[in-house]
C-alpha cells in the first residue's frame, strides 16, 4: 500500500525523503508528493507516476529546508490525478498532511469544514485532516490540542503525518503502520523501517491509537487523550539494509532465487511457537485457517495436508468473506491467519471476528512487528527476509514450510519432511532455466492459461493462476482436475494455453486422462512431472520425490514461467500494476 515519510533533523529533507519513498516503492502506489517547511513557509510538490519520473519533472529532491515530509499514494478515494496526489495543504497554506488509509466519515467532516467556508480541492478522504487541523488549530493555537480534537472527529484507519509550518511534525497511528526511526541528530516518520534503514536502525514501533510528535524540544509520543506514553528504541535487523536487488535483474527473481535458504530458516524464530501451535491445534474444538490471495492458497494446502497426515480437519475462509459469515467461528476454536506482512487489512478484519466469536489466534507471519502479531496469541515467523517484490514468491513456500511443520509435529513425524533434501531440488531446479524461459517465449501472444491439479496440487493450480495473472496480466485458471469435464472443457481449443501439475504420484494417471482430453481440442499442454509423456508439447522437469511433499517445488518452475513470461510481455514483474505489496485497506 502507500508509504508516508516525515523527517526532522539538520540535513536537507527532500533527498532524504526521495531516497526513503523509492526504498518503499515495493509497498505499491501510483502518484508521489514532497513538501517541506523552509523560512516558515511550506513548498510542495507532487505528481502521478514513479518517484524517479516525478522527481525528473518536478524536482522533489530540491526543495529547501531540514524538516519534510512525503507519500506514495495508492488511491482510494478520487482519480489517480495530480492534485488528488498528497501532501495536501490546508486552506491556509499553513500546514501539509500525508495520510495512509481511509477516513471512513470525511463526506460528513467535508460537509461541516464546508459549512466554515473551508474549500476542497482534491477528491480525496484525506484532505479533511489538513483542514480538520487547521480549524482546531485556529482555535486552540496549539499543535498538540489541535491535534487530539482532530484524532476526536475521524473515523476510519490512517496514519498521518502533519507538518505546521513552525516546523513541528505531528503524527498518528490507527490501524495503518507508523514507525519512528531515531537518528543522532535527526527522527524519521515512516510506514516501514525501509524508509530509513539507511539513516539509522533504532527504531520505535508506535503503538495502536498514539500520536506523535516533534518539534525543537524533542520527540512526545502520547495517547489519543494526551496521555504520554514510554516506549522503548528497537534495534532494527540488519536484514532489512538487505533489500536491494544486487546483481539480480528484479527482486522477483532474487527472492525466487532465495528459496533453497529460506525453506530451511522457515520458522526457525519461533521455534517454540511451533510447539505451542501444535498444543492448541490438537486441543481446539474447530480448526480454521485464513488469508488472502497467496495466503489462502497455503491455506488450502493446509487443509490437505493436515486432514491425511494429522487427522485434523481444518477449515479454510478466504479473509474477507469472513465477515458474512461471522457465526461460523465457534467458541474455544483456533483461527490460524496467515499473512505475510502482517498488516493485510482483510486478514486483521478476519482476525477481529474470530477473536470477539471466542477462538485464538495463531498467526503465521513475515513481519514480527506488525499488527497481526499483536492480535495474536502465537506467532509463527516466516523467517524469508524482506519480499519486495509484490506477486509472494518466497513466502509462500516459507508458509508452506511452516504448514508441513506444524502437521508433523502433530503426527509426530509422520510425513518424514527431508528440508535439506527439498532445499536441494529446489536450488536443482533453479539451476535449469533456460528451458523455462523457452516455454514463456510462447506464452508471449496468449490471452488464456488454464491450469491443472488433483487433490493437493489444485491449491498449486490455483497459486499459478495467481501467479501469472499478476504478473502476466494473462488471464489464467486454477482448476481441479476431474471439474474439466463439469465445464472447462467447453473452453479447450487452438488458441489456449494448459499448465498440468502432474508428479508421478496417486494422481497421476487422471491427470494425464485429463491432459489428453484437452489435447484432443487442440489446446496446447505444458507439463510439470517428473515423468515424461508425448502428450506434453512442453515438459517442465521437476525431480522425483515422496508425494506429500510435491506443493513445496512443483511451484518453483511456475514462479519462474511467470516471471519470465512477464519480462516476454514487457510488463514490470515487481511492481504488477494496480496491485500493491501489503493490502492494507479493504
Ligand atoms: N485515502 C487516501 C487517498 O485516496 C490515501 C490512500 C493511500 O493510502 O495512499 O488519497
Amino acid at each position: 500500500m502507500c508509504s508516508i515519510i516525515g523527517y526532522y533533523g539538520i540535513d536537507t529533507a527532500a533527498p532524504i525523503l526521495v531516497k526513503g519513498l523509492k526504498r518503499m516503492e515495493y509497498r505499491g502506489y501510483d502518484s508521489v508528493g514532497v513538501a517541506t517547511k523552509s523560512e516558515d513557509r511550506i513548498n510542495l510538490k507532487k505528481g502521478v507516476g514513479k518517484v524517479s519520473e516525478v522527481n525528473n519533472t518536478e524536482q522533489l529532491d530540491k526543495l529547501p529546508g531540514t524538516i519534510g515530509i512525503g507519500h506514495t499514494r495508492w488511491a482510494t478515494h478520487g482519480k489517480v490525478t495530480d492534485k488528488n496526489a498528497h501532501p495536501h495543504p490546508s486552506n491556509s497554506g499553513r500546514i501539509a498532511i500525508v495520510h495512509n488509509g481511509i477516513i471512513e466519515n470525511f463526506s460528513e467532516l467535508k460537509k461541516i469544514l464546508e459549512k466554515k467556508n473551508y474549500t476542497f480541492k482534491s477528491e480525496t478522504d484525506s484532505e479533511v485532516i489538513a483542514n480538520l487541523l487547521q480549524m482546531h488549530y485556529d482555535e486552540k493555537s496549539d499543535v498538540k490540542e489541535s491535534l487530539i480534537e482532530t484524532l476526536r472527529d475521524l473515523k476510519g484507519h490512517y496514519a498521518f503525518v502533519a507538518m505546521f509550518e513552525d516546523g513541528t511534525l505531528a503524527a498518528a497511528r490507527f490501524h495503518e503502520p507508523l514507525i519512528i526511526g531515531v537518528g543522532k541528530e535527526s527522527y524519521f516518520l515512516s510506514s516501514d523501517v525501509l524508509g530509513f534503514i539507511e539513516q539509522t536502525d533504532d527504531a520505535i514501533y508506535v503503538d495502536n491509537g498514539d500520536f506523535v510528535l516533534i518539534d525543537s524540544a524533542g520527540l512526545q509520543i502520547c495517547n489519543f487523550d494526551g496521555t504520554p506514553v514510554k516506549k522503548q528504541i528497537t534495534k532494527v535487523s540488519k536484514e532489512f539494509a538487505d533489500a536491494y536487488k544486487g546483481d539480480y535483474a528484479h527482486f522477483t527473481l532474487k527472492e525466487i532465487s532465495e528459496q533453497p535458504d529460506t525453506i530451511i530458516k522457515a520458522g526457525e524464530n519461533t521455534i517454540e511457537a511451533i510447539e505451542q501451535a501444535t498444543d492448541y491445534i490438537k486441543h481446539a474444538k474447530n480448526v480454521y485457517i485464513t488469508g488472502s490471495g497467496t495466503s489462502y492458497n497455503a491455506a488450502l494446502v493446509a487443509k490437505y495436508l493436515m486432514s491425511k497426515y494429522a487427522k485434523i480437519k481444518l477449515e479454510p475462509i478466504i479473509s474477507s468473506e469472513l465477515p458474512f459469515s461471522p457465526d461460523s467461528i465457534e467458541p474455544n476454536s483456533i483461527l490460524i491467519a496467515i499473512s505475510q506482512s502482517g498488516e493485510s487489512a482483510d486478514v486483521l478484519e478476519a482476525v477481529n471476528i474470530a477473536k470477539k466469536s471466542g477462538a485464538k489466534i495463531i498467526s503465521i507471519v513475515n513481519l514480527l512487528t506488525s499488527s497481526l502479531v499483536q492480535e495474536s496469541s502465537v506467532v509463527i515467523g516466516m523467517n524469508c527476509g524482506p519480499e519486495i517484490g509484490v506477486a509472494a514468491t518466497k513466502s509462500f513456500t516459507s508458509q508452506l514450510g511452516i504448514i508441513y511443520k506444524v502437521t508433523e509435529k502433530i503426527c509426530a513425524g509422520c510425513i518424514g519432511v527431508d528440508f535439506e533434501k527439498i532445499s536441494a531440488l529446489i536450488a536443482k531446479i533453479l539451476s535449469s532455466h533456460s528451458k523455462i524461459m523457452e516455454v514463456a517465449k510462447q506464452l508471449k501472444d496468449v490471452s488464456d492459461i488454464y491450469i491443472l491439479g488433483r487433490g493437493i496440487h489444485y491449491p498449486i493450480a490455483s497459486e499459478a493462476a495467481l501467479k501469472l495473472k499478476e504478473l502476466t496480466y494473462i488471464h489464467a485458471e486454477g482448476i481441479p482436475g476431474g471439474e474439466l469435464k463439469h465445464g472447462p472443457l467447453a473452453l479447450m481449443d487452438s488458441n489456449v494455453f494448459v499448465v498440468i501439475i502432474n508428479p508421478n504420484d496417486s494422481t497421476y494417471n487422471d491427470t494425464i486422462t485429463s491432459a489428453r482430453e484437452i489435447k484432443a481440442r487442440g489446446a496446447k499442454i505444458i507439463g510439470i512431472s517428473d515423468k515424461k509423456s508425448d502428450v506434453y508439447d512442453y515438459w517442465i522437469e521437476i525431480p522425483t520425490i515422496e508425494e506429500s511433499m510435491f506443493p513445496i517445488i512443483e511451484i518453483i518452475p511456475i514462479q519462474l514461467l511467470a516471471y519470465y513470461s512477464a519480462l516476454e510481455k514487457e510488463t514490470d514483474p515487481d511492481y504488477p500494476r494496480n496491485l500493491a505489496k501489503s493490502v492494507t485497506v479493504k
